[in-house]
């Protein structure tokens, strides 16, 4: 493909995305397809010889269009948002299109220098301590990770090394695999699978602790379970909090929490993966009040932040953890230059994406009101809805954070898994389910950026629907 063709083929792609937007909800949320559909659809060898470009986008039409589901549909009211924006997507097509990889400052000093800012206006945006800040005094920073799961794994990797390190000062008789051998880690049985993952990859047992009522991890039960620790002569190195939980939207109380992760010396990671994005406006700051006690902490920019996927935010106090952890020295990664941050110190690849332009962009022609208004739209969407199903008397609201909330068919359990069933069965609107206060509850989260009242009203006509139907069959 020459230079001319590449760019008719990009213009096509960019009209191509343009209409698909423009057309979002004349899309059903979910396919109609059964797994394996695409092997009927496509060669099962690669061509000999390349083709034009012009089969492709007829082709995404045929093949890739029927097995979507549209996240950005206003009837996606599943999971988080999958965040997106015009000038993100524009931002992360310039990064492919420069074809530009991070190693080390060398490679991309561009790349680096952009993201120490970005990472800077961020903090700065969601009035976060200064301490995390790469503009501070101190050795602390951001970076941005692919994932919230890699933030929450870097962080607990970086643990274990300080953990290891200070263990080996106080008990110079214990070797490296003795202390790793008996560290331990803690969350809430709340928190997302990803952070039972990382435990599982950093081979450090995850204590996931009984939550709260409303899902929030019991500080008493933390210490508690810390002080058995100690007295088996384990070694706690690791606590993850959660603001703003996948299930329900509730948030550790990290004013109880920090502490005790101060008074035994644990680091305290704090998983803001979508919730974190709100503290841009003030009045949902105070849910991270103690977040001065973390000693990292994440947010994916990506789920409630208008930036297309994939774009995590990690901040750490004190950076030489990540780089006393990770650093792996080559004649080839040399360079003449002092610079710093080196941010293939910080994390587990070597090579980076150019992501902080996506940022930029968006910030950028948003700016920080915009941002503001976007998210309060999507929380009073939410109020919205609450305020509809709680005119509904069949209905209750179980609990309503930021943009999502979760609500069930009075009565029996067994009357919203059925309704959960039709809905899912009819795939006019896609909801998920959580478990809450040990009834099956309908997860209900404002996602697309183009959801409305109207879109609202649909839905709650087709769960309503589906609930006359279910309560008459059962009457019957
Ligand atoms: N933490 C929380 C609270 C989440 O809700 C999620 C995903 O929904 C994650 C972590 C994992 O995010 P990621 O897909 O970026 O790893």
């Amino acid at each position: 493909m020459d230079v001319n063709e590449f760019r008719e083929f990009a213009k096509a792609t960019i009209d191509y995305i343009a209409d698909y937007h423009e057309n979002i909800r004349d899309k059903q949320v979910l396919p109609d397809i059964s797994p394996g559909y695409i092997k009927d659809k496509v060669p099962s060898d690669p061509p000999k010889e390349g083709e034009h470009w012009g089969n492709l986008l007829k082709d995404v039409n045929d093949v890739i269009l029927p097995g979507l589901t549209h996240w950005q549909s206003p009837n996606f009211y599943a999971y988080y948002p999958a965040s997106y924006s015009f000038p993100s997507v524009v931002g992360d097509l310039l990064s492919t299109g420069l074809g530009c990889v991070g190693l080390n400052w060398i490679t991309g000093p561009a790349i680096t220098e952009l993201e120490v800012v970005m990472m800077d206006w961020l903090g700065k945006m969601l009035d976060i301590p200064l301490a995390f800040l790469n503009c501070s005094e101190g050795p602390g920073g951001g970076i941005i990770k692919g994932t919230a799961s890699e933030a929450t794994l870097v962080c607990l990797l970086a643990a274990k090394d300080k953990t290891v390190r200070r263990v080996k000062t106080l008990r110079p008789d214990l070797c490296d695999s003795d202390i790793k051998g008996k560290l331990v880690a803690y969350s809430s049985d709340h928190s997302n699978s990803s952070i039972e993952k990382a435990g599982l990859i950093g081979s450090v047992p995850m204590r996931l602790l009984l939550s709260d009522d409303e899902g929030r991890l019991n500080p008493q039960f933390l210490k508690e379970a810390i002080e058995q620790d100690l007295k088996l002569g384990l070694f706690p190195c690791y606590v993850v909090a959660t603001l703003g939980t996948t299930g329900t939207c509730s948030f550790d109380n990290l004013q109880e929490i920090g502490p005790i992760c101060e008074e035994f010396n644990v680091w305290l990671h704090v998983d803001a993966a979508y919730a974190g994005a709100a503290f841009v406006c003030p009045e949902y700051r105070y849910l991270k009040n103690g977040l001065e006690y973390a000693e990292s902490f994440n947010f994916n920019a990506h789920k409630f932040m208008l930036i297309n996927f994939d774009c995590s935010i990690l901040w750490v106090k004190n950076a030489f953890n990540l780089i006393n952890a990770f650093t792996v020295e080559r004649p080839y990664l040399k360079h003449e230059y002092d610079s710093a941050p080196e941010y293939m110190h910080w994390q587990i690849p070597l090579g980076r994406r150019f992501r902080a332009l996506k940022l930029w962009f968006m910030i950028r022609t948003y700016g920080v009101e915009g941002i503001r208004k976007y998210i309060r739209k999507q929380t009073g969407l939410i109020n919205y809805f609450s305020e509809i199903l709680k005119k509904d008397s069949r209905f209750e609201v179980c609990c309503k954070n930021l943009a999502l909330l979760c609500f069930r068919v009075r009565g029996d359990d067994n009357l919203t898994k059925m309704l959960l069933n039709k809905l899912y069965e009819r795939k006019q609107i896609y909801v998920i389910s959580y478990t809450y206060k040990k009834n099956t509850v309908i997860r209900f989260s404002i996602n697309s950026n183009e959801c409305s009242e109207a879109d609202l009203h649909f839905a709650y006509t087709e769960i309503s629907n589906q609930v006359d139907d279910i309560l008459n069959k059962n009457f019957i």
